[in-house]
């Protein structure tokens, strides 16, 4: 079965590299039907922070990249990081280092003046247990000096590292506590991860964390180190392209699903196909489709699918996801009647909507509370003829029969009896139903607004 982990160390805001990371955790995991679980990275506990945590759960949650189980603490792991060193200690894969920061640094400095290697090369490495002084020590690994590390990576191919190249790494540090590199590999092991996807900026440790498994005599996982996202101008991405976090993103609006089907196309691909649905993405992913060369943002795109995404929503769930985006940028509720009214008006104004405030924007007519506040241009739709012609409308519409049609025929005939077109009529009626020179049709709105809000915007104008 694959297992699959999202590992993010909490120092900071989900950042938009980190979610394509783990969306293509999650998506690999939810193709193969396996588990896509999260574990926190807290060890360094200078820089992590429970704010960063949450904010990587709401990221996560908003993105709705669901994980398996509950979420691992890297730190709360840390006795069983020390009782595998302490394992690779007692079979010999591992040796007790006496070398002092000074020694250290002394052997550093005479390698590089005699152009050698700097690589440290511990003399603590064969020396007996008998042997050693009731001093300090920091635990390293016995790594191999001959032949090579093969990191055979879905993604990059074949990476071949000189054992030469690689230092005995430290374990655990001369106060006991586990490094990184070891927390990493005994956590994936015991978490039983079969497939690691992550950045290729992590491709440096596979070499040292193959290391690890194959001292301790545990299978591989299955490596996929993929390339950083960068900007339109093919620079890493940052803060001067724009939005870098997760959360920026859904305060900017998009659609949660756009995000994820802009985000799995940035970096992998499926034929030519754009835009595609979670079920789509759920089972076409792979990692064979991953680009080798880093993928560019563009702002545009996310914006089109977005839009695409927001389109396709039905009415229900569109709602939902226009009051989260409400509720995470601290925004009014909507009210009831707003809820049900957009229930039946998001028919005619989502088609057109990239993100969230555009959806808001293309539905004043629904959420804008009477009086209405009309914008200029509107009013100057409005001149007394037009108003003296609508007024006509009003005693009419009480008696309709609400279809598109008797509507249609009412205007018509209206417009038809001032020797005048439809078209003239359609200006002044939007300007009074939503306030604006551009909406949906006026029959669209008069169809959602229903018979007593429609008389009572326009008896509203004068
Ligand atoms: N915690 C690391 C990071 O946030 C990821 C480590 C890994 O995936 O192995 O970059």
């Amino acid at each position: 079965p694959v297992v699959t982990r999202f590992a993010p160390s909490p120092t900071g805001t989900l950042h938009i590299g980190s979610a394509r990371t783990a969306l293509f955790n999650w998506l690999f995991a939810r193709r193969h039907g396996g588990q896509f679980l999260l574990r926190v990275e807290d060890t360094d506990k200078e820089r992590s922070t429970e704010a960063s945590t949450q904010a990587i759960y709401r990221g996560l949650a908003w993105l709705g990249l669901d994980f398996d189980g509950t979420p691992v603490s890297q730190a709360a792991n840390a006795a069983r990081h020390a009782d595998v060193a302490a394992q690779m200690l007692a079979a010999g894969h591992a040796y007790k280092c006496f070398a002092t920061q000074e020694e250290i640094a002394a052997f550093r400095e005479a390698a590089q003046a005699e152009k050698r290697s700097t690589l440290f090369r511990s003399p603590w490495r064969d020396v007996e247990e008998g042997d050693h002084p009731d001093a300090p020590y920091v635990v390293r690994l016995k790594a191999p000096r001959e032949g090579q590390t093969l990191i055979k990576d879905q993604v990059q191919g074949d990476v071949v590292i000189r054992n030469d190249q690689l230092d005995d790494m430290v374990l655990l540090r001369s106060d006991g506590s586990p490094v990184y590199m070891l927390a990493v590999v005994v956590d994936d092991h015991h978490m039983g991860v079969t497939h690691v996807i992550r950045g290729d900026d992590h491709l440096n440790n596979a070499a040292r964390q193959i290391q690890i498994y194959l001292a301790m005599g545990w299978d591989l996982p299955t490596y996929a180190h993929i390339p950083l996202i960068h900007g339109p101008d093919g620079k890493k991405m940052s803060k001067r392209h724009g939005a870098t976090g997760v959360e920026e993103y859904q305060a900017l609006g998009y659609s949660a699903a756009g995000m994820r089907n802009y985000l799995a196309r940035l970096g992998w691909s499926h034929g030519d196909d754009e835009f595609f649905t979670d079920a789509q993405a759920q089972s076409w992913f792979d990692l064979e489709h991953i680009g080798k060369s880093p993928a560019r943002f563009d702002f545009k795109k996310l914006a089109n699918i977005s839009g695409q995404h927001i389109a396709q929503t039905d009415d229900a769930a569109l709602l939902h996801e226009l009051e989260g985006y409400l509720a995470a940028t601290q925004a009014d509720p909507l009210s009831d009647a707003q809820k049900s009214l957009f229930l039946s008006g998001a028919y005619c104004v989502k088609e057109r909507a990239k993100t969230m405030p555009e959806l808001i924007d293309k539905s004043s007519f629904i959420l804008q509370p009477r009086p209405l506040n009309l914008e200029e241009k509107a009013l100057l739709a409005l001149d007394s003829v037009s108003i003296s012609i609508l007024k006509e409308l009003t005693p009419q519409l009480q008696n309709a029969i609400w279809t598109r049609e008797e509507l249609e025929g009412l205007v018509e005939r209206l417009a038809l009896s001032h020797e005048t077109k439809m078209g003239k009529l359609a200006a002044p009626l939007r300007a009074a139903l939503s306030g604006r020179v551009t909406s949906p049709s006026v029959f669209d709105m008069m169809l959602v607004l229903g018979r007593d809000e429609t008389i009572a915007r326009l008896n509203d104008i004068s």
